[in-house]
């Protein structure tokens, strides 16, 4: 009987839960056994895991967050300590890790596995859509339009009174959910890391002579540093006659039930991170690439992660909104 470890590391994403869901249902249904432990691999260094029945993920699925909680964890970073790990998981009989989380969590994991540890298969999740060799990461969908929603509603208190807005959406290192949310939302102007903008040349757009009107947003990402758009402001109400409000959506855009896209995405891809471990596969994530299901290498070393390859959308966005 071939035993599947599933956990969730890092940062949490909306549709986590559906892709646990996926994890467990299949694997009981190609007769594993399923295994979890929570707080990702901080759960594996307290030797505290559990085995997962079908009914234990009952009624999860519309649920944002993980069921199983997530954490990062300074002790994994240690061979040490993972060998303490590879040890407990062997006299458990546990071969296959299944991973849900980001770059860092599958960087983790691959180390494991090259150093004798379990198979691991990943399942990419992150509301940034950043992770190299796949175009899609789980919580992105849901992220764009819980900050969408933002957008309508700021939009409407903008027009009412003549307001300009800088509103902060998450992206760390990748502008994706910063150029979505921008153009669906109808933003004047999107700031985003690949092609940073200074305070100087957007007051210098802002000033530029356009058609009139009552209120304007500006998108910002956080670009690894939250809270950018208060200064950004303070420079701009230096250099334009106007002032600006700032609007943080921060952390809730993490959370909430996850869309239909997230939902399916998420159970299509635990079912086929179940199927290729138990086929043998390891060191790889489940991806969507040109619309498909597949599987993708690890992506690697930390400099290497997705990020907007042009600025053709920054560009449209500004068309369609002028
Ligand atoms: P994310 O998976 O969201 O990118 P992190 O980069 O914080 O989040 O990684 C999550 C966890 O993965 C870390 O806290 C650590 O336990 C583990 N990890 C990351 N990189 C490595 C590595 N090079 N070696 C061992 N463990 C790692």
């Amino acid at each position: 009987m071939e035993r599947i470890l599933v956990l969730t590391s890092g940062g949490d994403a909306p549709g986590m839960n559906a892709a646990i869901r996926a994890v467990v249902r299949t694997g009981i249904y190609r007769k594993a056994e399923v295994w979890a432990c929570h707080n990702g691999y901080q759960g594996l260094v307290k030797k505290d895991i559990f085995k997962l029945e079908k009914e234990d993920v009952a009624g999860c699925i519309q649920r944002g967050g993980t069921i199983l909680r997530s954490s990062r964890c300074e002790l994994f970073h240690e061979k040490k300590e993972r060998d303490k790990i590879k040890r407990f998981l062997k006299q458990k009989d546990i071969n296959n890790l299944i991973i849900i989380g980001g770059d860092g969590s599958f960087r983790g994991a691959a180390t494991f596995s090259n150093e004798g540890g379990p198979k691991s298969v990943g399942i990419p999740g992150t509301i940034d859509n950043d992770i190299l060799g796949t175009e899609y990461t789980i919580g992105f969908d849901t992220a764009r339009n819980t900050a969408l929603k933002a957008i309508d509603n700021i939009r409407d208190t903008a027009f009412s009174n003549s307001k300009y807005f800088l509103i902060e959406v998450m992206g760390q290192r990748a502008g994706f959910l910063a150029v979505d949310v921008g153009i669906a939302g109808g933003a004047e102007f999107i700031l985003t890391p690949e092609f940073p903008l200074t305070a100087e040349k957007l007051a210098k757009k802002i000033l530029a002579p356009r058609r009139k009107k009552e209120s304007l947003i500006i998108v910002v990402a956080e670009a690894g540093k939250p809270g950018r758009s208060v200064r950004i402001a303070d420079k701009l109400r230096k250099l334009t006659p106007f002032d600006y409000r700032v609007c943080i959506l921060g952390h809730i855009q993490r959370g909430g039930s996850p869309t239909v896209v997230d939902r399916e995405i998420a159970s299509r891809m635990g079912n086929l991170a179940v199927e290729a471990i138990l086929a043998g596969e390891s060191n790889c994530m489940t991806a969507l690439k040109g619309g498909h299901l597949t599987l993708s290498p690890f992506p690697g070393e930390k400099a290497h992660y997705r990020k907007l390859e042009t600025d053709k959308l920054l560009k449209l966005g500004t068309i369609l909104a002028s």
